[in-house]
């Protein structure tokens, strides 16, 4: 599933495109970056562990835990450039990161790539909003970012599949409540669902917050070709959601816009429509093959309905 060959079909095609460009090496993340969301308890835990298991799909090799900081390393560093630059930038990445959260690590995920980026970013006193739409609910990030008000966390996702987590009515705790918001699609949620969470949540809560700094947790495995989920975005889907939230974070956040790979297990739609994201950066449009429209209808309406009614008190929601 998670595997090597994700990230060779993705570059193979940026290079067929000519998007493989402007490429930076990243450095691995420090300690000192990893305890921003992690205890120290469970990195050490994580680093000396040799062969093991986090959970019996999370496996643990000598090297796993270098190879884990450097994908926090790379996001950590796509999000500084952003910053900097003003400009949009991605970070293929894997292993991915969104289920590891404070003391805990499973579902293909060791350490948290995108939290860590977003604590960084917060630390220097930025507002941050972090867009999930990986098919998973992101339990790490929320479990992170939960208390926080100054780092929004919004997940679409498929509801009831791992890790089980993300129902409409979670929207944080303490001081936080509000900057969490899960919309929980049920199976078949495809196109016309997620333009609808866009139009009816995602942009007039990023809007309200007024971020610095827009994350995504982008996980291609809500494509209709996946083999691990039931939702059924298609790939120009995927880049219409992804133009629509790149040209939000332009409009509120001078294009400090960052995109990190989370999941996604069938190559071909993988490697398009990273390819039809990064080809938007540059201003192409790229041919994309997997395009069946599934959802027209948008049947997760109700799952937005659902998210609206628990927002209302903290959002201006029609
Ligand atoms: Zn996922």
């Amino acid at each position: 599933m998670e595997r090597p060959d994700r990230l060779r079909s993705i570059v193979d095609r940026l290079k067929r495109e000519g998007l493989f460009t402007d490429v930076q090496k990243a450095t691995p993340a420090s300690s000192a970056d990893l305890r921003r969301v992690h205890h120290e308890t469970y990195v050490d835990y994580f680093r000396n562990l040799g062969e093991g298991f986090l959970d019996p799909e999370t496996a643990v090799h000598p090297n796993t835990f270098d190879i884990a900081t450097l994908a926090v390393g790379a996001a950590l560093q796509a999000t500084r450039v952003a910053v900097r630059d003003n400009a949009p930038a991605i970070a293929l990445v894997r292993p991915p990161g969104h289920h590891a959260g404070p003391d805990y690590g499973g579902g293909f995920c060791y350490l948290n790539n995108v939290g860590v980026s977003a604590a960084d970013q917060a630390s220097e006193g930025r507002r941050v909003a972090i867009l999930d739409y990986d098919a998973h609910h992101g339990n790490g990030s929320r479990d992170i970012f939960a208390g926080s008000p100054d780092v929004l966390y919004l997940s679409t996702h498929q509801y009831g599949i791992f890790p089980g987590t993300g129902p409409a009515e979670d929207v944080g705790t303490g001081e936080g409540q509000g900057f969490t918001v899960n919309i929980p699609f049920g199976s078949g949620c495809g196109d016309a669902s997620y333009l609808a969470a866009y139009d009816q949540l995602v942009e007039p809560i990023v809007e309200e917050f007024r971020p610095e700094v827009v994350v995504v947790s982008l996980g291609i495995d809500a494509h209709y070709r996946d083999p691990l989920t039931s939702l059924s975005l298609s790939s120009p889907g995927y880049v219409e959601l992804m133009g629509r939230t790149a040209s939000l974070a332009k409009r509120l956040c001078h294009d400090r816009f960052v995109v990190a790979l989370e999941g996604g297990y069938h190559l071909e739609a993988l490697a398009e429509v990273i390819a039809g994201v990064v080809g938007r950066f540059h201003g192409r449009s790229i041919e994309l093959s997997l395009s069946d429209v599934l959802d027209a209808d948008g049947r997760g309406l109700g799952a937005i309905e659902a998210t609206k009614r628990a927002h209302r008190p903290f959002w201006n929601l029609r």
